[in-house]
């Protein structure tokens, strides 16, 4: 049983002036596994102020001493891999093969950003102007409870990158993560009041950062719903907000497709982070003519996928992060039933054998409509829709018949068709034939999945602000 009962500030761990418990359970048997003493508005406020303070001199730090720090934090996060792994699956109940390719990511957004680094111009000229990228200030950090640490990595990296100081708050289920995390992080030996991070909720720590006059910059990664109150928070000071959200991406399958192929694939990938992932292509759209043969194959395919112990290198799909996600779950499968889809597999309840934890069927509706919420609303679960379309712009039609627009997928012989249709699709990230990762490539969200990118010189620029220097 761990306690966390420390947030980190100005380079130590030290005791929170909040005195609020919250339980951590393993989501796999929803077994109680810790607790965490979480911080309130006065820690918050102090460590603003250490970044604050903080941000004064590191704001004028060296490209080469970012260079170094990066690499420091690289080697101090590299070096407790495996533990960072075990604990998420812990904690998480992500699966064996999500955690360590997360985690992998996680190391790699430091040497992702020394790349960028390296080749980033700060001083540049627009017109007869000298422009100088400038740090915008203090940056608050606030991430989801998926892939927590390689949020945080990622938007740290950026953060010291451009030569900000940073308040970080996880989700309060990540509470062990992140607490390993600033180990390393701590190891790595960055000034004082660089990184600091308060555990907390969201109403509670993430309003007080969302508000507070002295952090510039919110870089946030979550639900819509959230990202909206955060921009509303962050409007009375006018502060940048780059914010991650939802996503129901289409996956579209032309008629040219390998159907044998690409249909499992489709499935798998639905259920990537046991569908608890903001860009899994749940939308599945087929030819109606090839309904038929699309749910024999994905059936199939479903009937492969394993449920179960997250810590078995074959799982493909673990427990939902937490009894109230398992619900919200449940919830969205008895809503398509009632809403007329017919259920091609999984269903409501527990896979036999798997009822002391949060775990979800594999499910697949087909015959799925564009207007029922299962269609239109992200579940955040291993559920997939297949949704039949006539004709290319019926498709393209059906992709962007939706609030999100994070990414999108296409399956197809004739690349060249793909690229066609990937200019008419309303979506930040394209895959042409299959699930890529470029993390230099800026990543982000059409409509209400987000503003603003992350990754590579377009994340960079985020947290700089460019100053106009007319003589
Ligand atoms: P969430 O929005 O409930 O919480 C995210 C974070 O915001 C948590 O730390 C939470 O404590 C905090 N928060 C909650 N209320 C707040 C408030 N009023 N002010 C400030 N902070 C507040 O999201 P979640 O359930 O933890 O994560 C799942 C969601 O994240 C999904 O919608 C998913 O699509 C999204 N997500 C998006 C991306 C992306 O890159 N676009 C990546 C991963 C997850």
């Amino acid at each position: 049983m761990k306690r966390i009962d420390k947030v980190y500030t100005n380079g130590a761990f030290i005791s929170p002036k909040g005195t609020m418990v919250f339980d951590l359970i393993n989501p796999t048997n929803r077994q109680k596994i810790g607790e965490v003493v979480l911080g309130d508005e006065t820690d918050t406020q102090e460590a603003i102020a250490t970044a604050k303070e903080a941000f004064k001199s590191f704001s004028k730090s060296s490209i080469e001493t970012r260079i170094e720090l990066l690499e420091r934090l690289k080697a101090a996060v590299h070096k407790r891999e495996k533990e960072l792994i075990e604990v998420m699956i812990l904690e998480y109940g992500g699966t064996r093969q999500f955690c360590t390719t997360s985690i992998h990511y996680a190391i790699s957004s430091f040497s992702n950003m020394i790349e960028v680094l390296r080749g980033y111009d700060f001083n540049r000229i627009a017109g007869k102007t000298q422009v100088q990228m400038t740090p915008v200030g203090v940056v608050g950090i606030i991430t989801p409870w998926n892939a927590s640490n390689s949020f945080i990595c990622n938007k740290l990296a950026t953060a010291i990158a451009a030569g900000c100081t940073v308040v970080v708050k996880p989700s309060e289920m990540s509470a062990l993560q992140t607490q390993l995390l600033t180990e390393c992080i701590h190891e790595a030996g960055l000034p004082k009041g660089v990184y600091n991070m308060v555990n907390g909720l969201g109403n509670v720590v993430g309003a007080a950062i969302t508000s507070h006059p002295d952090i510039a910059k919110i870089s946030f990664t979550g639900s819509t719903l959230t990202g909206k109150l955060i921009a509303k928070g962050a409007v009375d000071t006018v502060k940048r907000v780059t914010l991650e959200l939802g996503g129901k991406s289409p996956n579209i399958i032309l008629d040219d497709a390998d159907l044998e192929q690409v249909i499992p694939q489709a499935v798998f990938g639905a259920y990537m982070n046991s569908g608890q992932a903001c860009v899994a292509p749940t939308r599945l759209l087929v030819p109606k003519t090839k309904l038929e043969a699309v749910n024999r194959i994905a059936k199939a395919a479903v009937a492969t996928v394993q449920v179960g112990n997250p810590e078995n290198e074959t799982t493909h799909v673990g427990p939902m992060v937490s009894e109230k996600q398992f619900e919200r779950v449940q919830h969205y499968i008895q809503t398509g039933i009632e809403e007329g889809a017919s259920l091609l597999a999984g269903g409501l309840g527990n896979p036999e054998g798997l009822e002391n934890g949060n775990f979800v069927k594999a499910t697949i509706f087909t015959n799925v409509h564009n207007d029922m919420r299962i269609a239109r609303e992200e579940i955040f679960g291993p559920v997939l829709s297949i949704i039949p379309y006539e004709d290319d712009e019926d498709a393209i039609a059906i992709a962007n018949d939706t609030t999100y627009g994070l990414a999108a997928y296409i399956s197809t012989a004739d690349e060249n068709r793909a690229l066609k249709m990937a200019t008419q699709l309303e979506a930040g990230r394209i895959n042409i034939n299959g699930l890529k990762h470029d993390p230099l490539a800026p990543f982000g969200g059409f409509k209400q999945s987000g503003l603003g990118r992350e990754y590579g010189s377009f994340g960079l620029d985020e947290y700089l602000e460019p100053k106009a220097i007319l003589i």
